[in-house]
């Protein structure tokens, strides 16, 4: 069965009128993930004046961003896979925001970078928020740790940024990622953002504080394979 795909008005609605519930202002973030879908299919969402993506490779963001950068200049792109220490230098020249900052030595390649491009570019720590193996994120109790050798390598913090487990209700999740970020003194000025929720929960996450969802297949149909 092909999912539907949501018109980007529709969500946008569906955002204004779940932060009115919620008593926010309805300043969210809406990263619209292109990953795996052709230009031509992102080229409507930039006619509509939408503006924030998220790819998830390197490689598939330059062959697919060169053109539609030059045509839309003012696009911002947030990287929301995991991202290979060879990779930070790429990365700091093509993305605006990256969302999976979660090792030692990923703060070491990236201060790097951005030092050697000279261009800071924000991130989120990305936290293994169910202690899934195979999932990226640090682990919780790495977490202070992390933040601290982020902030001595001079990487702007937007904040924290999860994936929760498949199959299982996700807001205790957002919820924890919400206190952790409490916990460890993110205030709103200094990297308070919490990136989470995707096309499935983007709601919940906003109910309980997200101020950056990613959203794929709601916008673009499922992705193949
Ligand atoms: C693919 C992806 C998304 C988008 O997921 P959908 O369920 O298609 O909305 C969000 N976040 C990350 C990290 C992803 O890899």
């Amino acid at each position: 069965m092909k999912s539907a795909v949501t018109p980007l008005s529709e969500i946008r609605e569906s955002i204004t009128r779940t932060c009115q519930v919620a008593s926010r202002k309805p300043d969210i973030t809406l990263i619209a993930v292109s990953k795996t879908h052709p230009a031509e299919r992102i080229v409507p969402l930039l006619e509509q004046g939408h503006r924030v993506f998220g790819e998830n490779r390197v490689q598939e963001t330059q062959e697919k961003w060169g053109d539609l950068l030059e045509r839309f200049p003012d696009t911002e792109l947030h990287l929301v896979g995991q991202l290979q220490s060879n990779k930070a230098e790429e990365a700091v020249d093509w993305f605006d925001c990256i969302h999976s900052l979660d090792r030692p030595s990923l703060v070491k390649a990236l201060a790097k970078a951005m030092d050697k491009a000279d261009r800071r570019v924000p991130c989120f720590i990305q936290v293994n928020i169910g202690a899934e193996d195979q999932k990226g994120g640090c682990a919780i109790a790495d977490l202070p740790d992390l933040l601290k050798q982020a902030r001595d390598a001079n990487i702007p913090l937007a904040g924290l940024m999860c994936v929760p487990p498949v199959g299982i209700e996700p807001a205790p999740f957002f919820a924890l990622l919400d206190k952790l970020a409490r916990d460890n003194g993110l205030s709103e000025q200094d990297g308070g953002g919490l990136s989470m929720g995707m096309s499935s929960d983007y709601e919940t996450a906003i109910m309980l504080g997200a101020t950056h969802i990613r959203v794929g297949s709601a916008l673009f149909g499922e992705r193949e394979g």
